[in-house]
């Protein structure tokens, strides 16, 4: 497990540079050619670990998820999770009281996501909530990608990828979760017949 950027010195958005805690990059396993990307650090969470989706709510839903998707070893949510996925953020800096990170600061951190996602070259991206899917879908696909609720659980294709957006862990329903782990493990289990899982 590890992190594929050591940044800890930007400074290119000074409200969050002001509330952060330290600089979040996206944490797992740098071979697995599956990602999971977020908006950013959550307060309670990956600000206090430097984990993305570590010791808050939405972290402990989503490490259930990639249990039951068989992407994680611990059996419980953890702060140390030792994953078969990358999963990191669009944004690197904890926003203030948890806001939506501005426009500005998005594309002021894009830099470190389009890094990550060169050096992993992903074969499925899952986008986590609106912002995430619009970064991801934009860059890709050069489209608007419309309402996550919409949009989520229905696999996107590009030549080389799939891309399966869903509803942030922190507003996601029990029915939507169901249909999220349908569909990924028919994709999971395609990926294992491929060698790529
Ligand atoms: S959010 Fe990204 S671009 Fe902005 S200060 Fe943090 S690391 Fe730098």
């Amino acid at each position: 497990m590890q992190h594929l950027i050591d940044n800890q010195s930007c400074v290119r958005c000074p409200a969050l540079v002001a509330n952060r805690s330290r600089i979040v990059h996206g944490y797992g396993d740098p071979s697995a050619r599956i990602v999971f990307i977020g908006e950013a650090p959550g307060q309670h969470g990956a600000d206090q670990t430097g984990i993305p989706f570590t010791h808050d709510r939405s972290g402990a839903r989503l490490q259930r998820m990639l249990t039951a998707l068989g992407l994680m070893n611990n059996s419980q949510p953890t702060e140390h999770p030792r994953w078969q996925c990358f999963v990191t953020n669009v944004v690197r800096c904890c926003p203030p009281e948890n806001r939506t990170p501005t426009r500005t600061e998005q594309i002021n951190c894009l830099p470190f996501l389009l890094d990550e996602l060169t050096q992993l070259n992903p074969y499925l991206i899952i986008p986590i909530g609106r912002l995430a899917l619009r970064a991801v879908v934009e860059y890709y696909l050069e489209t608007d990608p419309g309402s996550i609720r919409v949009a989520h659980a229905i696999p996107l294709r590009t030549n080389s990828r799939i891309i399966v957006p869903m509803v942030h862990p922190a507003r996601i329903s029990h029915a939507q979760i169901e249909a999220f782990i349908a569909v990924m493990q028919e994709i999971l289990d395609a990926m294992r017949k491929c060698g790529l899982l």
